[in-house]
Order: C-alpha cells, then structure tokens, then sequence
C-alpha cells in the first residue's frame, strides 16, 4: 500500500468511463478514485481531445478544490477525414443512432482503418497538470458484434485481440485500450 497516494474526483458523468477507471485503478493504489456529488457542466468547446480533458479537469479542480481526472476521448476513422473525432458523444442522439451514422458514412468504403483516442489530464487546484495521451488502432466493421463495453465498441475491431471490444472481456479491452494506455502512462509519469 502507497503512503503517497492521491485522492481524485472523475470529472465526468459517464457511467461507463467511471467504471473502467475504477476497475483498472486498484482501491490502494496510487490514485484513489471517487466520484462527483454533483454534476458539474463544463462545455467541451476545444477544438482537440487534449483541450477538452485540460478544460474538464482544471474547472471541476477549482471548482471541488480536489485534485481531478479528466477524460476526453473519442473514435477517429481515417476515411472520415477524422470524423466523428471530438463529436463522438454527440454524433446522433443515441448510441444506436451514432453507430448507425457511422456505419452509413462508412457505406462503400473500403479503407475502415481507425482509431480509439483518449486524452487524459489530472489537474490540482493550484492548476498544476499532468497530460497524457493514448491509443489503440483498429478497423470499422460492417456490422456490430458483441455485448460488452460501450459506445462504438461493437464495430470496432482490434487486430490486437481479434475480435471487437464489445467481445472482449473487460480485462482485455483495458490492455489494449485508449484509455488503458493513456492511464499507464499517466501513473508512470506520477511514480
Ligand atoms: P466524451 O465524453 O466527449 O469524451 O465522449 C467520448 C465518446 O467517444 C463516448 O461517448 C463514446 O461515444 C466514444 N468513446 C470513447 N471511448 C470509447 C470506448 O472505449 N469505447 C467506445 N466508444 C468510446
């Protein structure tokens, strides 16, 4: 057990980012995670995935005076010029509704490659900041595949695993993914 260990808030309210984080960090651990008691509003205007994480954790850090974690990611597929990149949340207005649009954009298309991308950022009160970045490359399906994970995790293929990351077990997806890489690199730069 850590002597040094720092207490966090997430600075989100997605459900679903709150519980990888909270199976990937370890209760004893370095960072020690907790939720928001209340949700705070922060508009993600940035024109980047690391922008918004910055905006996310360095308002939500002033605002609790604790220290904050911030996620800000998204799927960006190279045909698409990028797209739906830091629109991901926001592309329709459910989760059926944006695979469906992506499926659609992707109609005859047949260079599918893309990629899962998160920036992260811990910021203290005083706006201090850690920033780090992660990534997991993958191809776009033709249809959906799989019950797990979240988002546009069914049509998302990992060479690495070989299957999507809505058929991967939560373990696996966490070694290869986004977020499991953006969060190493965050504790290797805390250690
Ligand atoms: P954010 O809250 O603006 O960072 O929204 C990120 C959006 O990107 C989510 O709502 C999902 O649509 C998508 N996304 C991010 N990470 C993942 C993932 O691990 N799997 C599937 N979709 C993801």
């Amino acid at each position: 057990m850590s002597a040094q260990h720092v207490d966090v808030v997430l600075a989100t309210t997605n459900a679903h980012k709150l519980e990888e984080f909270r199976r990937m960090l370890p209760e004893r651990g370095v960072l020690r995670l907790g939720a928001l008691d209340e949700a705070i509003e922060v508009e993600e205007d940035a024109d980047t995935f690391a922008g918004n994480a910055r905006k996310k954790a360095l308002t939500v850090a002033r605002l609790t005076g604790r220290v904050a974690l911030a996620d800000d990611s998204g799927l960006v597929i190279e045909a698409l010029g990028g797209r739906p990149g830091i629109h991901s949340a926001r592309y329709a207005d459910t989760p059926e509704g944006r695979i469906a649009r992506v499926l659609t954009e992707l109609t005859g298309v047949e260079d599918r490659r893309a990629a899962f991308v998160c920036a992260l950022c811990l910021a203290w009160p005083d706006g201090r900041m850690i920033e780090t970045e992660g990534r997991v490359e993958g191809i776009m399906t033709y249809e959906q595949a799989g019950i797990g994970g979240f988002g546009y995790d069914p049509i998302f293929h990992s060479p690495e695993l070989g299957c999507t990351l809505a058929e991967a077990t939560p373990d696996a997806k966490d070694a290869v993914s986004h977020r499991g890489r953006a969060l190493a690199a965050l504790l290797e730069r805390l250690a």
